[in-house]
Parts: structure tokens; C-alpha cells; sequence
């Protein structure tokens, strides 16, 4: 799950991370004018309006303005609500008395999963894209890789200087901003996050060093350590994925992926190997779904009409190996499946193996159904689904 900015600096806050004063959520006009007028009466010179949207960049696409006066606050609230930005529409602003910069530093902590461990970043070079300073500047990116072993009682404050001399940041700050890492680990740690990225990490002309801005995901898997991560669905937030949210809602495994070929399947093994049959047939799943051992009508049903509500789903491949459920029923999933869900332009490829497959794919060629085509073979329905997801 993914936070936007305010949460990411309000769970940054309560673990000890220095961010800029409170700021005030915002959703109108009127409401982004009386938090600039509170903000500028208690002593800010400025306040900055930000889109609360769950991507970046939204500096380069206007999304984030300073202003010094209550009009000018206006103005800005006037152009950042709604706005649209890599297709998300702005609907939450988040007004925060404005920090003075010296310096824009990068500092993230993540899930390194090659090494099975932690990955620190830090650069001198913050505030811009660090892909791009990655590929112009490679030495101006410090990368560090980490066990879970040497990080086991938090992430060592000499790893953290270490880290943050390496990438040359100044004599003045590197104390401040090593502790922050430290505390920034320990965020990462204790929340569950896979990703905890500041950009920019700033000095302020008083030499303290804060998060101006926060990226934080939190592993979905560690969801019940915390509540189901409640505290963060509010209003006006978009969900990560509409799709995963409403299969999570039904109890399906589901994921969505970038390709064309739904895929559903019973048993996360059977469904991984069908993504890669379908790689392998040159083409791309569109998803991830594992209907589960009892791969029910209704089960059925509700997976089917899930993956056929993507638009970007051409054909589906549907992969069972009846074990203890049986091909028949299976089957009459299948059939019942796709009388509940009426007319649909995709072709669904059905490959049904297991206890009973033979009983199963009978049925499925009694009931005539205009929109199902049997195949014997996992790679005879991967190449049909592949090549129908082409034709389409
Ligand atoms: P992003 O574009 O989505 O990454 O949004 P950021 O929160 O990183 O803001 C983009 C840029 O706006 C920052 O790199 C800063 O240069 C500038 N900015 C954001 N907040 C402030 C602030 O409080 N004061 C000043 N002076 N600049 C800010
Ligand atoms: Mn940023």
C-alpha cells in the first residue's frame, strides 16, 4: 500500500524522522485559503500547496506551489485541485508552512531483494530525478546493501555516517543526517514499509536537516500487524489498484500485471508456471489470480468477472488441476460463470487436467458455449490465449 506525502511524514513523525512543522489536509478551496491564513498568522513566511496524489514528480507537472500571501494561496488551490497528473486527479492538498532550503539532498531505504536484505541510497545530488543522476553521475549515488543479520538491532548509527560521508554530504550536516538514517531504518523497520524514500532531504540554512518530502509503501503481507493500515484510508484518496481492492474485498489472490492475457488458475504454483507459459508463447499476463483449491461457481464467477472487468484483458487462459475438486465441478463452475456474467468480447481458453478432467471437458463441449475453447495441453491454451490476445 501506497501513502501519500502528509501520511508518509506523519509516519515518519511519530518514529522520530524531523519533517517541517503540521501542515493542514485540504479538499476545497475555502479550506486550502483559512489553512494558508492560519499558517501565515503563526509566523510562516510562506506555505507551500501539494497535491496529494500517489506519484512523483508533481513538482514538474505544477502540482507544488509556494505562496506568501492568502490570495496567492488561492490561486494555487484553484490550480492544483483537480488537476491531473500521470492520470491521477488531484482531490487532497496538503498546505505546510514552507521550509528554507540551502540544500536538496536524496536518502531512501528499501527492500533489496537480490541481496535478501536492506538497500540504503544517498546522495548529494536530491531534489531531481535519481534514476537520471544514477545514469549521468554514478559515482554521486551511494548504494549500500545490507543483511538482515548486521541490521538486527536497527541499522548501526557508524553505517549510518558511513553512508552519508561516502556520499559527501557536508562536514556540518553529516551527524544530523546520519542519525536520521538511523531513525529512518528504524521507521522502515517498525512500520512495515518496503520502501521509505525522502527527495528531497533538505539542510535548512540553520544547518537542520528534515524530510521535505516523503515516499513511503508499506508491505501489504504485514497489513494485519497493523490494523489492516486503517488509519490510512481516508476520503479522497484513490485506491493503489481498483481491481486489487476489490479482489482483496472478495478474498481473492490477486495481482495485476501489464500484459494481455488474463490468467486464472488454482494453486499460486499452477499460476505461476502459467505466467511463465505464457511468457514463453511470447505474450504477457494481464494479472495474477489463484482461485483457490475449491475453485467453486461462485469463486469461479466472482475471478472470472474480476479479470474480465480489465480493460486490458484480450483473451483469459484458465489453468485447473482438479485435485480434491473434481473436473466436473469445475466445469460447472465455468459454465455458470460465464451465464451470470452474460455477453463478453473475450475468448476464455480452458485447460482442465486432474481428477476427472475428462468428465469436466465433456460438459464444457455439451454446453456449447460460444465464448470457451478447449485445449488438451498447458502449452496448446497458452499458444491459443497468446494468439487471440494478439488477434484482438
Ligand atoms: P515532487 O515533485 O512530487 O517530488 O514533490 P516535492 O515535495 O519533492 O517538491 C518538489 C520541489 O518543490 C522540491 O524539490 C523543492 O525544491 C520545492 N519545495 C517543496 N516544498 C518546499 C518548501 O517548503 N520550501 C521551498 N523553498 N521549496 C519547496
Ligand atoms: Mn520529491
Amino acid at each position: 500500500m501506497d501513502l501519500v506525502e502528509f501520511q508518509g511524514k506523519q509516519l515518519f513523525g511519530r518514529n522520530g524522522v524531523p519533517v517541517p512543522p503540521p501542515g493542514t489536509v485540504c479538499r476545497t478551496v475555502e479550506e486550502i485559503v483559512a489553512a494558508a491564513e492560519e499558517h501565515l498568522a503563526n509566523g510562516a513566511s510562506a506555505v507551500v500547496v501539494k497535491a496529494q496524489v500517489k506519484t512523483g514528480g508533481r513538482g514538474k507537472a505544477g502540482g507544488v506551489k509556494l505562496a506568501t500571501s492568502v490570495d496567492e494561496a488561492r490561486q494555487h488551490g484553484e490550480s492544483i485541485l483537480g488537476l491531473d497528473i500521470k492520470g491521477h486527479t488531484v482531490q487532497v492538498v496538503y498546505v505546510e508552512p514552507a521550509s528554507d532550503i540551502a540544500e536538496e539532498y536524496y536518502l531512501s531505504v528499501m527492500h533489496d531483494r537480490v541481496n535478501k536484505g536492506h538497500l540504503v541510497i544517498c546522495s548529494r545530488e536530491g531534489g531531481v530525478d535519481i534514476e537520471e543522476v544514477n545514469r549521468t553521475d554514478p559515482d554521486a549515488v551511494v548504494k549500500r546493501s545490507l543483511t538482515p543479520a548486521e541490521t538486527v538491532d536497527g541499522l548501526p548509527l557508524d553505517t549510518a555516517r558511513d553512508i552519508v560521508t561516502q556520499a559527501r554530504l557536508p562536514a556540518e550536516v553529516v551527524e544530523a543526517a546520519a542519525e536520521l538514517l538511523v531513525r529512518l531504518f528504524a521507521a522502515y523497520r517498525h512500520e512495515d514499509a518496503t520502501l521509505a524514500e525522502i527527495n528531497p532531504l533538505i539542510r535548512r540554512p540553520d544547518d537542520v536537516v528534515l524530510a521535505l518530502d516523503a515516499k513511503v509503501s508499506l508491505d501489504g503481507n504485514a497489513a494485519f500487524r497493523h490494523d489492516g493500515y486503517t488509519e490510512w484510508q481516508i476520503d479522497g484518496l484513490e485506491a493503489d489498484d481498483p481491481l486489487e481492492a476489490e479482489a482483496k474485498a472478495k478474498g481473492i489472490q490477486y495481482v495485476k500485471l501489464d500484459g494481455s492475457v488474463g490468467v486464472l488458475g488454482n494453486g499460486a504454483g499452477l499460476v505461476m508456471a502459467t505466467l511463465d507459459v505464457v511468457a514463453q508463447n511470447g505474450g504477457a499476463a494481464a494479472n495474477f489470480l489463484d482461485v483457490g483449491g475449491g475453485a467453486s461457481a461462485d469463486a469461479m464467477a466472482e475471478s472470472l468477472g474480476l479479470v474480465l472487468s480489465d480493460p486490458d484483458v484480450r483473451s483469459v487462459f484458465i489453468n485447473i488441476f482438479g485435485g480434491i475438486t473434481r473436473g466436473e465441478e469445475v466445469a460447472a463452475g465455468i459454465i455458470e460463470a460465464t451465464k451470470r456474467l452474460g455477453e463478453f468480447p473475450q475468448k476464455l481458453v480452458v485447460r482442465l487436467d486432474g481428477t476427472n478432467a475428462e468428465e469436466g471437458r465433456q460438459m464444457l463441449l455439451r454446453a456449447d458455449l460460444d465464448s470457451v475453447i478447449a485445449a488438451a495441453t498447458m502449452q496448446e491454451a497458452a499458444a491459443a490465449a497468446v494468439a487471440l490476445a494478439e488477434e484482438s
